[in-house]
């Protein structure tokens, strides 16, 4: 299908990262699954194959991409058919290592963005906290100069790549009575003394992924584990912002792309009343409207990268893609699992984890409800 936005090129890379994930990733799924872990060395192989370095330069080991290069494997990503795989993947590339890459030193970027572009290392966005989630700037976890260094003390929760990463972009609070002018970011590395792992979190769907409890107690980290500037970490996470609920959004559209391809075939095959279900006209336009639903999402998510890509801030249209393509991705799953009836709860067949999957979307990286309310506040003041 002829494209406003993919080259061939990028059609090209689209194709080899699926298949890439068809041979190497999804049939390990059931297992990952299962063990609730993904194996380091997937990470390895991925950085083998280029695909862990998409946007970065090759100077640092990276495929030198640009935006359409991640938006066209992030929606490949479902193809693995682990939203765990998917949501691993893209913070270790697209978050954790994109603050340090933004605003980091030589030295940070050489010790943590490299190795993480060759898969040897992996990383985890720590911002969350038990009583900070949406709410950003409300965040305790304290980081405090002594000794010509600084001492960290707090707990994260809910961090993806938390408890098998090897390091943590970490927001803590340098400044405790300036809000969100009081947040820095540090590079933290998981086996630094006092950082621990508090739990593994057991959740409904990303059972593959792996989302942690951390607790930092007496954390002793060197000068130059600031990112950028001090108290300039809320800016960066904002700045970044964009990028992540595009993530979010694309990686919805690839999942109900897939999850419609299954779905399509499933009501193709199954039989009742002497007939395929999809010859039912409620079948057949149930399909019809998620088509169109996930075309949408689709197009709108596309229209916000191509303006972040041309320096557009975007901060409207990447919410609304990130809110549209998210919930269209939750009917889809929903809609679907309703069209393999009984089978469609059975663990053997792909709709019940397409539904499990489908869920944390609406809330991780800006829940459904704050996306909202940034579209509503650009309307009404
Ligand atoms: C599987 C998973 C992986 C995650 N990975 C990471 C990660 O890697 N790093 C990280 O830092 N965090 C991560 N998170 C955390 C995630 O970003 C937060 O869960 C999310 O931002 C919501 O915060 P909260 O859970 O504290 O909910 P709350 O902020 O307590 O919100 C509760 C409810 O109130 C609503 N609400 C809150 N404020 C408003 C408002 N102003 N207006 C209207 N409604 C509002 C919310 O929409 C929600 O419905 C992850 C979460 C999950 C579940």
């Amino acid at each position: 299908m002829p494209s406003a936005y993919f080259t061939p090129d990028h059609e090209t890379f689209r194709a080899s990262v699926r298949r890439f994930l068809e041979r190497e990733v999804a049939p390990h799924a059931e297992r990952w699954e299962s063990e609730r872990r993904i194996p380091r060395e997937i990470f390895r192989r991925m950085g083998e194959l280029g695909l862990l370095g998409i946007l970065f330069p090759p100077e640092v080991g990276g495929a030198g991409g640009d935006l359409f290069h991640a938006v066209a494997f992030l929606e490949e990503l479902p193809r693995s058919r682990m939203g765990g795989f998917c949501a691993a993947i893209s913070v270790q590339q697209f978050m954790a290592t994109r603050h340090v890459w933004n605003h980091g030193s030589a030295e940070q970027k050489r010790r943590w963005v490299v190795p993480s572009i060759e898969g040897r290392a992996v990383g985890a966005l720590a911002v969350t906290e038990p009583d900070a989630g949406s709410d950003v700037a409300a965040l305790r976890t304290r980081a405090e100069r002594r000794d010509g260094g600084w001492v960290v003390h707090g707990a994260k929760t809910f961090i993806t790549n938390g408890a098998d990463g090897t390091f943590f972009t970490l927001a803590a609070r340098t400044a405790p009575d300036r809000g969100a002018r009081g947040i820095s970011l540090f590079v933290v590395p998981a086996d630094a003394p006092g950082v621990r792992v508090a739990r593994r979190l057991e959740k409904l769907g990303w059972h593959c992924g792996d989302t942690a409890e951390l607790s930092f107690e007496d954390v002793r980290l060197p000068a130059d584990a600031l990112i950028g500037e001090e108290n300039a970490g809320f800016g960066y996470l904002m700045e970044a912002f964009q990028l992540e609920r595009l993530c979010s959004a694309a990686i919805a559209v690839g999942s109900a792309i897939v999850c419609l391809e299954e779905t399509t075939a499933y009501a193709r095959d199954r039989q009742a009343f002497g007939r395929p279900i999809a010859e039912f006209q409620t079948i057949r336009h149930r399909l019809a409207d998620l088509a169109t639903a996930v075309e949408a999402a689709r197009q709108l998510t596309l229209h916000a990268a191509w303006l972040l890509q041309h320096g557009h801030p975007a901060v409207r249209e990447c919410s609304m893609a990130k809110l549209f393509a998210t919930e269209t991705a939750k009917r889809v799953a929903d809609e679907c699992l309703q069209c393999y009836g009984g089978y469609g709860l059975m663990e053997e067949y792909p709709a019940a984890r397409f539904f499990r999957d489908a869920r944390p979307n609406t809330i991780v990286a800006g829940t459904s409800e704050i996306m909202r309310e940034i579209i509503a506040r650009r309307m009404l003041e």
